[in-house]
């Protein structure tokens, strides 16, 4: 439909396995450009776009120190893959006649900008996609903390998490086929079933913040675009 978008304002968290697509590593130019076009879309609807990408298609903290890396080394190197991520997309986007810009929570100048609130802002609004680079900036956080953080900080009306799954499930629904989706939750829920929506963190900044999310299959081309129009697709966490 031509609905006009019901969002003013979206962060949208992309997992660095997002951008894997039928690979084991890395990045599929595929994926990451049929992300790229679906955010061309939404935001040529006129919705101002903030971007959260992950790096655990390349690197996480928590595996290398499983390892015997330092955690905190490991951490770094994760939140280096982050910003690999966010060069790939913002070339996709760049590719296909957008307006995209890297801002690193760490300083790398000769690659990208420095994540600064009110340039970030000024970005957005003028239809500029920004792109989070280094997740919050700090060891033992995650890109979703990260994600719910930004969306917070930006103002944002709603904070999208895309996975390879339709929403939130009593059970892993890949291993129970009894497992059904919940349309809505609460953040309280979320904590107290341990459900595998974002981690603890993410899911205590947003109640506490007031900040909606949610949760769908970003596998399924056009996803995005129904959301913004207002279709329930996937599973929603409020107050
Ligand atoms: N990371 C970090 N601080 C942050 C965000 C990320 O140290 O604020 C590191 C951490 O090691 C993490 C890795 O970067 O495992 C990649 O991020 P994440 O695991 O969240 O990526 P995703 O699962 O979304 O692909």
């Amino acid at each position: 439909s031509d609905a006009a978008p019901k969002y003013r304002r979206i962060l949208l968290k992309l997992s660095g396995e997002a951008l894997m697509g039928e690979e084991d590593y890395g990045i599929d130019p595929k994926v990451i450009g049929r992300l790229a076009d679906e955010i061309i879309e939404a935001s040529k609807a006129g919705v101002q776009i903030g971007v959260v990408i992950g790096g655990g298609n390349i690197f996480r903290g928590a595996g290398l120190a499983a390892a015997g890396m330092d955690r905190v080394t490991g951490d770094h190197m994760g939140m280096l893959a982050t910003v690999i991520n966010a060069l790939a997309m913002q070339d996709a986007l760049e590719k296909r006649g957008a307006y995209a810009r890297v801002m690193s929570a760490i300083q790398i100048h000769d690659v990208c900008e420095d994540y600064i609130l009110r340039r970030a802002v000024r970005h957005i609004e003028k239809g500029r996609i920004a792109i989070f680079a280094a997740g919050t900036g700090n060891p033992f956080f995650t890109t979703d903390s990260a994600a719910a953080l930004r969306a917070i900080e930006l103002n944002a009306d709603l904070l999208l998490k895309a996975t390879k799954v339709d929403g939130v499930y009593t059970a892993d629904p890949a291993k129970h086929s009894d497992a059904e989706r919940f349309e809505t939750l609460t953040y309280d829920e979320v904590i107290e079933r341990k459900l595998a929506v974002m981690d603890t963190a993410a899911i205590a900044l947003c109640r506490d913040h007031g900040m909606p999310l949610r949760i769908y299959d970003q596998t399924q081309p056009g996803n995005l675009g129904r959301i913004l129009r207002g279709e329930p697709i996937g599973t929603l966490v409020e107050a």
